[in-house]
Protein backbone atom coordinates (compact mmCIF):
# COMPACT_ATOMS: atom_id res chain seq x y z
CA UNK A 1 0.00 0.00 0.00
CA UNK A 2 1.21 3.51 -0.89
CA UNK A 3 0.40 6.51 0.89
CA UNK A 4 1.15 9.82 0.22
CA UNK A 5 0.16 13.18 2.12
CA UNK A 6 -0.70 15.82 -0.12
CA UNK A 7 -0.83 19.09 1.50
CA UNK A 8 -3.46 21.54 0.66
CA UNK A 9 -1.84 24.91 0.34
CA UNK A 10 0.89 26.80 -1.30
CA UNK A 11 2.68 26.80 -4.54
CA UNK A 12 5.28 24.20 -3.42
CA UNK A 13 3.17 21.66 -1.83
CA UNK A 14 0.85 21.47 -4.71
CA UNK A 15 4.43 20.91 -7.44
CA UNK A 16 4.92 18.17 -4.52
CA UNK A 17 1.35 16.80 -4.93
CA UNK A 18 1.94 16.30 -8.65
CA UNK A 19 5.43 14.56 -8.23
CA UNK A 20 4.37 12.24 -5.63
CA UNK A 21 1.42 11.37 -7.55
CA UNK A 22 3.05 10.81 -10.68
CA UNK A 23 5.62 9.08 -8.81
CA UNK A 24 2.74 6.50 -7.36
CA UNK A 25 0.42 6.49 -10.13
CA UNK A 26 3.22 5.42 -13.10
CA UNK A 27 1.30 1.75 -13.30
CA UNK A 28 -1.93 3.56 -13.34
CA UNK A 29 -3.93 0.73 -16.00
CA UNK A 30 -2.22 -2.51 -13.67
CA UNK A 31 -4.70 -4.72 -13.09
CA UNK A 32 -3.83 -5.38 -9.55
CA UNK A 33 -4.10 -1.57 -9.03
CA UNK A 34 -6.41 0.66 -7.98
CA UNK A 35 -5.78 4.89 -7.08
CA UNK A 36 -7.54 6.15 -4.49
CA UNK A 37 -7.90 9.86 -3.86
CA UNK A 38 -8.55 10.21 -0.01
CA UNK A 39 -9.77 12.83 2.45
CA UNK A 40 -9.90 10.44 5.09
CA UNK A 41 -6.99 10.16 7.09
CA UNK A 42 -4.55 7.36 5.82
CA UNK A 43 -4.54 5.95 9.85
CA UNK A 44 -8.11 5.52 9.49
CA UNK A 45 -8.13 3.72 6.45
CA UNK A 46 -5.02 1.86 6.41
CA UNK A 47 -6.59 -0.93 7.80
CA UNK A 48 -9.28 -1.02 5.58
CA UNK A 49 -7.05 -1.11 2.69
CA UNK A 50 -4.80 -3.60 4.05
CA UNK A 51 -7.97 -6.02 4.63
CA UNK A 52 -8.44 -5.56 0.81
CA UNK A 53 -4.86 -5.79 -0.25
CA UNK A 54 -4.97 -9.34 1.66
CA UNK A 55 -8.03 -10.47 0.01
CA UNK A 56 -7.37 -9.19 -3.49
CA UNK A 57 -3.99 -9.27 -4.45
CA UNK A 58 -4.85 -5.46 -5.46
CA UNK A 59 -2.57 -2.43 -4.49
CA UNK A 60 -4.46 0.45 -3.57
CA UNK A 61 -2.25 3.61 -4.11
CA UNK A 62 -3.61 6.49 -1.90
CA UNK A 63 -3.07 10.54 -2.09
CA UNK A 64 -4.52 11.90 1.04
CA UNK A 65 -5.53 15.73 1.20
CA UNK A 66 -7.81 17.27 3.62
CA UNK A 67 -8.65 19.77 0.40
CA UNK A 68 -9.04 20.24 -2.83
CA UNK A 69 -9.03 16.24 -3.83
CA UNK A 70 -12.59 16.94 -5.88
CA UNK A 71 -11.28 19.77 -7.68
CA UNK A 72 -8.31 18.24 -8.49
CA UNK A 73 -9.71 15.37 -10.09
CA UNK A 74 -12.28 17.11 -12.04
CA UNK A 75 -9.60 19.96 -13.39
CA UNK A 76 -7.55 16.49 -14.42
CA UNK A 77 -10.29 15.04 -15.94
CA UNK A 78 -10.19 12.44 -18.80
CA UNK A 79 -6.66 12.05 -17.76
CA UNK A 80 -7.60 11.30 -13.82
CA UNK A 81 -5.62 8.62 -12.26
CA UNK A 82 -8.49 8.55 -9.75
CA UNK A 83 -10.18 5.13 -9.40
CA UNK A 84 -12.31 5.71 -6.19
CA UNK A 85 -12.56 9.12 -4.48
CA UNK A 86 -12.99 7.91 -0.26
CA UNK A 87 -14.58 10.92 1.59
CA UNK A 88 -16.89 11.76 4.89
CA UNK A 89 -19.44 13.76 4.08
CA UNK A 90 -22.89 13.44 2.26
CA UNK A 91 -22.20 16.98 0.64
CA UNK A 92 -19.05 16.13 -0.48
CA UNK A 93 -20.06 13.23 -1.74
CA UNK A 94 -22.87 15.08 -4.04
CA UNK A 95 -20.30 17.48 -4.89
CA UNK A 96 -18.44 14.71 -6.75
CA UNK A 97 -21.28 13.93 -8.58
CA UNK A 98 -22.12 17.18 -9.58
CA UNK A 99 -18.69 18.45 -10.43
CA UNK A 100 -18.95 15.75 -13.38
CA UNK A 101 -16.19 13.26 -11.52
CA UNK A 102 -17.89 10.14 -10.94
CA UNK A 103 -19.91 7.43 -12.97
CA UNK A 104 -22.36 4.74 -11.99
CA UNK A 105 -21.55 1.88 -9.20
CA UNK A 106 -23.37 -0.69 -10.72
CA UNK A 107 -23.00 -3.44 -8.56
CA UNK A 108 -25.90 -6.05 -7.22
CA UNK A 109 -23.38 -6.66 -4.16
CA UNK A 110 -22.93 -2.90 -3.15
CA UNK A 111 -27.03 -3.12 -3.70
CA UNK A 112 -27.43 -5.57 -1.48
CA UNK A 113 -25.37 -4.39 1.28
CA UNK A 114 -26.08 -0.72 1.82
CA UNK A 115 -29.58 0.30 2.15
CA UNK A 116 -31.07 2.39 -0.67
CA UNK A 117 -31.29 5.65 1.69
CA UNK A 118 -27.19 5.62 2.28
CA UNK A 119 -26.37 5.76 -1.71
CA UNK A 120 -27.18 7.57 -4.35
CA UNK A 121 -30.68 6.10 -6.47
CA UNK A 122 -28.37 5.79 -9.96
CA UNK A 123 -25.15 4.71 -7.99
CA UNK A 124 -22.97 8.05 -8.48
CA UNK A 125 -22.68 7.64 -4.38
CA UNK A 126 -22.30 4.96 -1.83
CA UNK A 127 -22.32 5.10 1.70
CA UNK A 128 -20.23 2.98 3.71
CA UNK A 129 -20.60 3.80 7.71
CA UNK A 130 -22.17 6.98 9.77
CA UNK A 131 -20.74 8.68 12.81
CA UNK A 132 -22.98 11.24 15.04
CA UNK A 133 -21.93 14.92 15.94
CA UNK A 134 -22.12 14.73 19.57
CA UNK A 135 -21.08 16.66 22.84
CA UNK A 136 -18.19 15.97 24.87
CA UNK A 137 -18.90 16.94 28.40
CA UNK A 138 -16.32 17.69 31.38
CA UNK A 139 -17.07 14.66 33.78
CA UNK A 140 -15.93 17.23 35.86
CA UNK A 141 -17.84 20.62 35.52
CA UNK A 142 -20.83 19.33 34.00
CA UNK A 143 -23.43 17.42 35.64
CA UNK A 144 -26.18 17.20 33.31
CA UNK A 145 -26.44 13.67 31.26
CA UNK A 146 -28.66 15.36 28.30
CA UNK A 147 -28.18 18.53 25.83
CA UNK A 148 -29.50 20.11 22.51
CA UNK A 149 -28.12 21.16 20.11
CA UNK A 150 -30.07 24.35 20.37
CA UNK A 151 -29.23 24.76 24.39
CA UNK A 152 -25.23 25.25 23.11
CA UNK A 153 -26.38 28.55 22.47
CA UNK A 154 -28.16 29.34 25.63
CA UNK A 155 -26.13 31.97 27.68
CA UNK A 156 -25.57 29.61 30.58
CA UNK A 157 -22.93 28.12 28.21
CA UNK A 158 -21.21 32.07 27.75
CA UNK A 159 -17.02 31.12 27.23
CA UNK A 160 -17.63 27.54 27.93
CA UNK A 161 -17.81 25.69 24.59
CA UNK A 162 -14.74 24.64 22.17
CA UNK A 163 -15.08 23.55 18.76
CA UNK A 164 -13.17 23.27 15.67
CA UNK A 165 -13.73 25.98 12.58
CA UNK A 166 -17.54 26.60 11.76
CA UNK A 167 -16.81 26.11 7.72
CA UNK A 168 -15.49 22.79 8.82
CA UNK A 169 -17.77 20.49 6.57
CA UNK A 170 -18.65 18.48 9.70
CA UNK A 171 -20.20 22.00 11.53
CA UNK A 172 -21.73 22.90 8.29
CA UNK A 173 -23.85 19.49 7.87
CA UNK A 174 -25.06 20.31 11.52
CA UNK A 175 -25.66 23.58 10.54
CA UNK A 176 -27.36 22.85 7.63
CA UNK A 177 -29.52 19.74 9.42
CA UNK A 178 -30.95 22.70 11.70
CA UNK A 179 -31.53 25.18 8.85
CA UNK A 180 -33.55 21.78 7.43
CA UNK A 181 -35.15 21.42 10.87
CA UNK A 182 -35.63 25.19 11.97
CA UNK A 183 -35.26 27.83 8.91
CA UNK A 184 -32.66 29.87 7.79
CA UNK A 185 -33.45 32.65 10.45
CA UNK A 186 -33.04 30.28 13.69
CA UNK A 187 -30.21 28.74 12.54
CA UNK A 188 -28.68 31.80 12.11
CA UNK A 189 -29.64 32.93 15.65
CA UNK A 190 -28.34 29.70 16.70
CA UNK A 191 -25.27 30.01 15.45
CA UNK A 192 -24.61 33.40 16.67
CA UNK A 193 -25.50 32.14 19.97
CA UNK A 194 -23.14 29.44 20.02
CA UNK A 195 -20.44 32.10 18.74
CA UNK A 196 -21.47 34.14 21.71
CA UNK A 197 -20.25 31.03 24.10
CA UNK A 198 -17.09 30.48 22.39
CA UNK A 199 -14.41 30.06 25.05
CA UNK A 200 -11.65 30.25 22.31
CA UNK A 201 -11.57 31.28 18.44
CA UNK A 202 -12.21 27.89 16.50
CA UNK A 203 -9.02 26.14 15.53
CA UNK A 204 -7.82 22.49 15.16
CA UNK A 205 -9.66 19.57 15.34
CA UNK A 206 -12.24 17.69 17.06
CA UNK A 207 -9.46 16.16 19.13
CA UNK A 208 -8.29 19.33 19.98
CA UNK A 209 -11.63 20.63 21.83
CA UNK A 210 -11.51 17.73 23.82
CA UNK A 211 -7.77 18.48 24.96
CA UNK A 212 -9.24 21.97 25.40
CA UNK A 213 -12.12 20.38 27.78
CA UNK A 214 -9.30 18.14 29.88
CA UNK A 215 -7.30 21.58 29.79
CA UNK A 216 -10.21 23.23 31.93
CA UNK A 217 -10.51 25.87 28.79
CA UNK A 218 -13.66 24.90 28.16
CA UNK A 219 -16.78 22.35 29.74
CA UNK A 220 -18.52 21.39 26.13
CA UNK A 221 -16.82 20.52 22.87
CA UNK A 222 -18.51 19.59 19.77
CA UNK A 223 -16.99 16.55 17.58
CA UNK A 224 -17.82 13.34 16.11
CA UNK A 225 -18.01 9.95 17.89
CA UNK A 226 -15.03 7.94 16.28
CA UNK A 227 -12.25 10.29 17.41
CA UNK A 228 -13.29 8.92 21.51
CA UNK A 229 -12.68 5.72 20.59
CA UNK A 230 -9.76 6.62 18.45
CA UNK A 231 -8.64 8.83 21.48
CA UNK A 232 -9.15 5.89 23.79
CA UNK A 233 -6.86 3.89 22.37
CA UNK A 234 -3.81 5.49 21.24
CA UNK A 235 -0.94 4.10 22.10
CA UNK A 236 1.13 6.32 19.96
CA UNK A 237 -0.20 9.74 22.21
CA UNK A 238 -0.74 8.22 25.25
CA UNK A 239 -1.97 11.80 26.38
CA UNK A 240 -5.13 11.10 24.10
CA UNK A 241 -6.59 8.55 26.62
CA UNK A 242 -6.30 11.18 29.31
CA UNK A 243 -8.39 13.63 27.51
CA UNK A 244 -10.76 11.29 26.65
CA UNK A 245 -10.90 9.98 30.52
CA UNK A 246 -11.82 13.43 31.42
CA UNK A 247 -14.87 13.72 29.34
CA UNK A 248 -18.18 11.54 29.09
CA UNK A 249 -20.04 11.50 25.51
CA UNK A 250 -23.71 13.24 25.46
CA UNK A 251 -25.83 12.48 22.37
CA UNK A 252 -27.85 15.84 21.74
CA UNK A 253 -31.75 15.53 20.79
CA UNK A 254 -32.07 12.17 22.16
CA UNK A 255 -35.14 12.91 23.79
CA UNK A 256 -36.83 14.63 21.02
CA UNK A 257 -35.69 14.81 16.81
CA UNK A 258 -32.60 12.77 17.26
CA UNK A 259 -28.90 13.24 17.02
CA UNK A 260 -26.98 14.41 13.61
CA UNK A 261 -25.49 11.94 11.75
CA UNK A 262 -23.04 12.15 8.58
CA UNK A 263 -21.56 9.32 6.33
CA UNK A 264 -18.68 8.25 4.75
CA UNK A 265 -18.38 6.86 1.52
CA UNK A 266 -17.03 7.07 -1.82
CA UNK A 267 -17.56 7.77 -5.28
CA UNK A 268 -16.01 6.02 -8.19
CA UNK A 269 -14.15 7.74 -10.89
CA UNK A 270 -15.27 9.23 -14.06
CA UNK A 271 -12.39 8.04 -16.38
CA UNK A 272 -10.91 5.25 -13.17
CA UNK A 273 -8.24 3.82 -15.22
CA UNK A 274 -8.93 0.65 -12.80
CA UNK A 275 -12.56 0.43 -13.10
CA UNK A 276 -12.95 -3.26 -12.27
CA UNK A 277 -10.44 -2.67 -9.29
CA UNK A 278 -12.66 0.17 -7.75
CA UNK A 279 -15.89 -1.45 -7.37
CA UNK A 280 -14.24 -4.75 -6.40
CA UNK A 281 -12.82 -2.10 -3.59
CA UNK A 282 -16.36 -0.03 -3.21
CA UNK A 283 -17.86 -3.73 -3.01
CA UNK A 284 -15.25 -4.90 -0.49
CA UNK A 285 -15.72 -1.62 1.59
CA UNK A 286 -20.02 -2.62 1.90
CA UNK A 287 -19.34 -6.17 2.33
CA UNK A 288 -19.45 -8.13 5.94
CA UNK A 289 -15.80 -8.20 6.51
CA UNK A 290 -15.24 -4.47 5.56
CA UNK A 291 -18.11 -2.90 7.34
CA UNK A 292 -16.77 -5.08 10.33
CA UNK A 293 -13.43 -2.87 9.73
CA UNK A 294 -15.33 0.03 10.10
CA UNK A 295 -17.32 -1.43 13.16
CA UNK A 296 -14.57 -2.84 15.14
CA UNK A 297 -11.63 -0.97 14.41
CA UNK A 298 -12.68 2.78 12.97
CA UNK A 299 -15.75 2.43 15.44
CA UNK A 300 -17.79 4.46 13.51
CA UNK A 301 -21.53 2.56 13.10
CA UNK A 302 -21.61 0.26 9.98
CA UNK A 303 -24.67 0.63 7.36
CA UNK A 304 -24.75 -2.79 6.11
CA UNK A 305 -27.94 -4.34 8.11
CA UNK A 306 -26.63 -7.46 10.73
CA UNK A 307 -22.76 -6.23 11.21
CA UNK A 308 -23.15 -4.91 14.99
CA UNK A 309 -21.41 -1.66 16.57
CA UNK A 310 -17.92 -2.12 18.45
CA UNK A 311 -18.67 -2.93 22.14
CA UNK A 312 -16.60 0.36 22.61
CA UNK A 313 -19.34 2.12 20.89
CA UNK A 314 -22.17 0.56 22.78
CA UNK A 315 -20.67 1.54 25.76
CA UNK A 316 -21.59 5.40 25.02
CA UNK A 317 -25.00 4.37 24.92
CA UNK A 318 -27.67 3.98 22.27
CA UNK A 319 -27.79 6.12 19.13
CA UNK A 320 -30.93 7.92 17.86
CA UNK A 321 -30.31 9.04 14.71
CA UNK A 322 -31.87 12.53 13.54
CA UNK A 323 -33.98 10.30 11.26
CA UNK A 324 -33.45 13.68 8.31
CA UNK A 325 -32.66 12.63 4.80
CA UNK A 326 -28.91 13.05 4.16
CA UNK A 327 -29.84 15.25 0.68
CA UNK A 328 -31.53 17.69 3.05
CA UNK A 329 -28.63 18.48 4.97
CA UNK A 330 -26.44 18.64 1.37
CA UNK A 331 -29.17 20.70 -0.21
CA UNK A 332 -28.76 23.25 2.77
CA UNK A 333 -24.69 23.18 2.87
CA UNK A 334 -23.82 26.52 1.19
CA UNK A 335 -26.50 28.35 3.33
CA UNK A 336 -25.20 26.92 6.04
CA UNK A 337 -22.03 28.11 4.91
CA UNK A 338 -23.19 31.66 4.46
CA UNK A 339 -24.55 32.07 7.59
CA UNK A 340 -21.13 30.94 9.12
CA UNK A 341 -19.54 33.73 7.11
CA UNK A 342 -22.26 36.50 8.36
CA UNK A 343 -22.18 35.37 12.21
CA UNK A 344 -18.31 35.77 11.77
CA UNK A 345 -17.83 32.34 13.70
CA UNK A 346 -15.02 31.66 12.97
CA UNK A 347 -13.29 35.11 14.88
CA UNK A 348 -15.66 34.10 17.93
CA UNK A 349 -14.05 33.36 21.57
CA UNK A 350 -12.06 36.87 21.55
CA UNK A 351 -8.52 35.88 21.19
FE1 LIG B 1 -12.85 13.17 11.12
Amino acid sequence: MTISRAASCGVGALAAIISVAAASFTPATAADQVNIYSYREPGLIAPLLKAFEEKTGIKPNVVFARDGLIERAAAEGANSPMDVLLTVDIARLMEAETRGISQPVNSEAVNANIPANYRDPEGHWVGFSQRARIVYASKERVKQDSITYEELADPKWKGKICTRSGQSSYNIALLASIIAHSGVEKAEAWARGLKENLARKPAGGDRDQVKAVYSGECDLAIGNTYYMAAMQTNTQKPEQQEWANSVRILFPNADDRGTHVNITGAVLGKYAPNKEAGIKLIEFLTSEEGQKIYAEIVNEYPLKKGVPISDRVASWGPLKADPLPLEEIAKHSAEASAIIDRVGFDSGGGN
